[in-house]
C-alpha cells in the first residue's frame, strides 16, 4: 500500500513538473526584434504585440530613414536596442527623442549585432528587398526562428538560404499571407501527400485593364491597391502580378516543391489565401478577411493560437468569392516566376534586382509600368548564368543587375 501511494505520489509530483514546465514553455513571453519596424509590416507586427503584452516582448527595432517614427516606437515598446540602418542618415538625426534606456546601433553591422543577441527570441524580416538578406542570413546563422515576411531574401538566395537554416537547426516561418495559409493547410496532412499548391492572387489594379490600357497606368493608379495596404515596391509588384512570380519562387524553396506543382488563381476578394491539394484530391485553404495581422502573428505564436487583433470573416454576411485563372499574356510575369524557379542558380537573384530597379525606375517615372516586366527579361536574357552560386557571387549579380536596368532605360 505504502509502495502503491510512493508511485502514485511520484507520478503525480513528475506530472505536475511537466506540467509546471508545458506552461512556462508556451507561455514564456518571446522577445521580438523587428527588422524594418516603421514599415506596413512592421507596424501591424507592433499592433499584434501590443495587443498581446503577456506573450510578446519588443526587444530591437531597425528602421532606415524615418528615424522620428522609429523612437516613437521606442518610446512606445521600450526595446533594449534600437537599429538606424543607414548610418549617414543617423548622423545627420536629432536623437533627443530616443529613450534613454535603448541603446543605439548603426548600420549592417547594427542589424547583424542586434538579431544574433542571447535574448532574442523570433526575428521578423520586415525589410523590403533584397536589403532584407544580411539580417535574415546572420539571424539564421545565430540558429534564431524568423518569422519571414521578406521575400527577396529567398527569391535571391532561396538554396542557401533553406540550407543555411538546416544547417543551424534555425526556423523559417512564413509571414506572407499565401505561404502562411500553405502552411497551414500542409499540417493536416503528411508532406509526401501533397500534391500541389494553388496561390492565390487578388489580380491588382489593373485586372480587367487591356493590353493599351496597362500601357498608360500612372503611379497614383498603380499604388492603389483594391483589397492590401502595404509599401510602395510590393504594391507595385502586385500591380504587374510580379510579386505572384516572386511568391511562386519563395514557395519552390520554403517548402521544396517542384515548379510544376505551383499553380496560380487570381481571386479578386483576397479572402481565400492559397489552396493545398492532397494525393488524394482533398483540397484544404485557409481564409480569412485581408489583414497582415493574423498570418504574422501565426509565426510568432506558432504552434500555438491565441485572440488575434485582425478583423474576422463574416460568412452569414453577403460574399462572393471568384476565382478565375490568371491572364499570362497581359501579365507575363508569372511565366517568368515559373520559368525561374525551374531554372534555379543565379536566375532568382537577377530577377529581383531587375525588378527592384525597375520598380524604382517606374515610382521615379524613368520607365513606364509595361517597361517593366521586359526589362527584367532583358537582363535576365544577358546575364551568365550559373547552376550552383557563391552567396558572393550572388551579391555581386544583384548588383550587375540594377546597373543592366539603368542601362536598359537610358537605352
Ligand atoms: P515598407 O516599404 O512598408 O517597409 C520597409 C521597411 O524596411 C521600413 O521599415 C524601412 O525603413 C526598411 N528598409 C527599407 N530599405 C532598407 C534598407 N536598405 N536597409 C534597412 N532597412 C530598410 O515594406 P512592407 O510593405 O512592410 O514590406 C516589407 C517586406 O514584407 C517586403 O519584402 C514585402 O515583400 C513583404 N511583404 C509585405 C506585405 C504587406 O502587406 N506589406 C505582405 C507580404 C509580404
Ligand atoms: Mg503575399
Amino acid at each position: 500500500m505504502w509502495q502503491k501511494t510512493f508511485e502514485v505520489s511520484k507520478t503525480l509530483k513528475v506530472w505536475s513538473q511537466l506540467k509546471v514546465n508545458f506552461v512556462s514553455m508556451s507561455d514564456r513571453v518571446r522577445n521580438i526584434a523587428i527588422l524594418g519596424s516603421t514599415g506596413s509590416i512592421g507596424r501591424s507586427t507592433l499592433d499584434v504585440v501590443a495587443a498581446s503584452p503577456e506573450r510578446f516582448r519588443v526587444i530591437g527595432l531597425t528602421a532606415r530613414s524615418r528615424l522620428a517614427q522609429l523612437c516613437d516606437q521606442a518610446n512606445q515598446f521600450r526595446p533594449h536596442w534600437i537599429v538606424a540602418a543607414d548610418a549617414a542618415h543617423a548622423s545627420g538625426f536629432e536623437w533627443s527623442e530616443k529613450p534613454s534606456g535603448a541603446e543605439l546601433l548603426l548600420g549592417t553591422d547594427g542589424i547583424r549585432s542586434l538579431v544574433s543577441r542571447a535574448e532574442v527570441d523570433i526575428v521578423v524580416a520586415a525589410i523590403v528587398g533584397s536589403a532584407g538578406l544580411t539580417g535574415t542570413w546572420a539571424a539564421l546563422e545565430a540558429g534564431k526562428t524568423v518569422a519571414l515576411a521578406n521575400k527577396e531574401t529567398l527569391v535571391m538566395a532561396g538554396r542557401q538560404v533553406m540550407r543555411l537554416a538546416e544547417d543551424r537547426g534555425a526556423k523559417i516561418l512564413p509571414v506572407d499571407s499565401e505561404h502562411s495559409a500553405v502552411f497551414q493547410a500542409m499540417e493536416a496532412g503528411r508532406r509526401r501527400d501533397v500534391k500541389r499548391v494553388i496561390l492565390t492572387a487578388s489580380g491588382g489594379p489593373f485586372r480587367r485593364h487591356t493590353s493599351a490600357q496597362l500601357a498608360q497606368v500612372s503611379v497614383d493608379e498603380a499604388l492603389a491597391h483594391p483589397t492590401w495596404e502595404m509599401g510602395p515596391k510590393i504594391t507595385v509588384d502586385s500591380a504587374t502580378m510580379m510579386n505572384k512570380a516572386l511568391e511562386i519562387i519563395e514557395a519552390r524553396w520554403l517548402f521544396n516543391l517542384e515548379p510544376d506543382q505551383i499553380d496560380v488563381v487570381v481571386h479578386p476578394q483576397s479572402i481565400v489565401h492559397s489552396f493545398v491539394e492532397f494525393c488524394d484530391g482533398s483540397v484544404l485553404a485557409q481564409l480569412s478577411p485581408p489583414d497582415m495581422k493574423l498570418p504574422i502573428q501565426y509565426a510568432l505564436t506558432y504552434p500555438e493560437r491565441c485572440e488575434c487583433p485582425s478583423p474576422k470573416l463574416d460568412l452569414a454576411a453577403a460574399m462572393r468569392l471568384e476565382f478565375e485563372p490568371p491572364d499570362l499574356d497581359r501579365f507575363p510575369a508569372i511565366g517568368l516566376g515559373h520559368e525561374v524557379a525551374r531554372v534555379g542558380g543565379t536566375a532568382g537573384a537577377v530577377l529581383n534586382a531587375a525588378n527592384e530597379a525597375a520598380v524604382g525606375g517606374f515610382l521615379e517615372g524613368h520607365l513606364s509600368f509595361t517597361e517593366i516586366v521586359p526589362a527584367c527579361r532583358s537582363v535576365l536574357d544577358n546575364h551568365h548564368f550559373d547552376d550552383n552560386p557563391t552567396l558572393e557571387r550572388l551579391i555581386e549579380l544583384d548588383a550587375w543587375a540594377r546597373e543592366e536596368v539603368t542601362r536598359w532605360v537610358c537605352t
